[in-house]
């Protein structure tokens, strides 16, 4: 479990602290500006192309299916934000920050993209993973309860504990909405003055260290001062030689399950988020906007194609879930089911994000690698780009494309 890099690393937080002292807009003058383009409007590339208009860049943010497209790897309906991310204090101070501005978000455009439930952590004998993220969340304020199984049985009663050792309440936690909040930044980073465009993308050539232009669908090209690939699970191929199989997508399904009707039991506020680290991690929502009772397996699916892939159910993964939901939730052992989805993570090598600039074109950046945990951290992830990009830093090194083609194992845990 641990990621093996420690405690010693630079920290988020203190490397955003230069960021947070500059003004939103530095009043650089418009012909002055730096003019970015960000191919993908994801999490990662439309929070990305906020931060650089906020900055004073001339953004133009390009993605051929829209933000949070049902192919995109933030194309669900919701996504978990928690803190809990074992010794890797980093993740959690970005978790920290995200919080600032996914709130800030939905204070500006008066949008509710985020549900609080906490979430309740099922572990097995081993609980490693959450004890040495205990000491990190009482640094940074995140209140973390750890009740006993009985009394735990007690306040969930729809939950049955058989096999649970350890448990852990994180009370500030809970859902994003995921493809309406992409929506939400694209939206707002138009009203601030950027430039959307619907159109697929073709890198174009690099020469003496530099990209030129980008091909777009239409045939025309677009110049930029630079670009930022944030392209999810199709990263690896449009970068063959720098990124290549360290972005490896994944086929993953989740289903939603039909509560009963008037029930208050299946609702946040009388149930939290839930991962259960048993022989499987398997994970899911109360249910919230009346999409049912959300159920994932956290397990690696077949690799999948995010373009052409036809999304329909595996029949034994949905009895699989069934087993496991008779057992734990046996109040929903003849559930319904409502809804489902075929996603797919978009898996690095050791579970760590990739942000770094093209090691052959130094104008040219790409993002990516949120492996199953990256949505919650968008808002931080493109201010690290941002600030990256336009003040030509390096980014954190655990984040580097360098490390890719050492790192052999996985050291995250899988589900974040
Ligand atoms: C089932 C599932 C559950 C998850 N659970 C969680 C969770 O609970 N919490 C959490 O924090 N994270 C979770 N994640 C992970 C998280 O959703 C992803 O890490 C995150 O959404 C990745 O965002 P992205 O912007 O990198 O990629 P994407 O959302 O895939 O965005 C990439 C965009 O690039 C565009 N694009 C690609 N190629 C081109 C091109 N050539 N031209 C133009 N546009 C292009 C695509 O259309 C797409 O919109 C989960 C993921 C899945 C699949």
């Amino acid at each position: 479990m641990s990621n093996g890099f420690g405690f010693s690393r630079r920290t988020f937080l203190g490397g955003m602290a230069a960021a947070a002292a500059l003004p939103a807009t530095p009043g650089i003058q418009s012909d002055t500006k730096p003019h970015v383009a960000v191919i993908g409007a994801g999490a990662f590339g439309g929070w990305s192309a906020l931060h650089l208009l906020r900055r004073g860049a001339r953004v133009t943010l390009l993605d051929a299916w829209g933000p949070g497209n049902s192919r995109a790897s933030s194309g669900g309906e919701g996504r978990a934000i928690r803190a809990v991310y074992g010794p890797d204090r980093i993740y959690s101070e970005m978790v920290l920050r995200a919080y600032e501005l996914w709130e800030a978000l939905a204070r500006d455009t008066g949008r509710k993209i985020y549900e609080e439930t906490g979430a309740l952590w099922m572990m097995g004998k081993d609980d490693s993973y959450v004890r040495a993220a205990l000491p990190i969340l009482a640094d940074l304020g995140f209140p973390v309860e750890n009740p006993g199984v009985a009394e735990a049985a007690k306040r969930w009663p729809q939950i049955d504990f058989s096999g649970v050792v350890n448990i852990y309440l994180e009370k500030r936690a809970g859902a994003l909405m995921a493809r309406e909040a992409c929506a939400v930044v694209r939206d707002r980073f138009v009203s601030e003055g950027g430039d959307w465009r619907q159109a697929h993308v073709r890198p174009g050539k690099i020469e003496n260290n530099s990209m030129q232009s980008l091909d777009l669908g239409d045939g025309s090209r677009l110049t930029a001062d630079h670009y930022l690939f944030a392209c999810g699970p199709w990263l690896g191929s449009l970068f063959p030689d720098v990124i290549g199989e360290a972005v490896r997508p994944t086929r993953q399904e989740v289903y939603y399950f039909g509560t009963s009707a008037g029930r208050q039991t299946w609702l946040p506020g009388a149930l939290p988020i839930w991962i259960d680290f048993g022989r499987k991690i398997y994970y899911g929502f109360p249910d919230i906007h009346g999409r049912g009772f959300k159920f994932a397996d956290d397990t690696r699916g077949a690799p999948i194609d995010p373009s052409t892939a036809e999304r329909q159910l595996t029949p034994t993964l949905l009895a699989e879930a069934r087993r496991f939901i008779s057992r734990r939730f046996p109040g929903l052992a003849d559930a319904p089911l409502l809804e489902s989805r075929v996603c797919q993570y978009e898996n690095s090598p050791d579970g760590h994000l990739i942000l770094d600039r093209h090691s052959k074109a130094a104008n040219v950046w790409l993002a990516g690698g949120g492996s199953g945990h990256g949505f919650k951290l968008a808002p931080a992830v493109g201010e690290m780009l941002a600030e990256s990009i336009l003040k030509d830093v390096k980014t954190e090194p655990m984040f580097g494309i360098d490390r890719l083609g050492r790192t052999s194992k996985g050291t995250q845990f899988e589900k974040k």
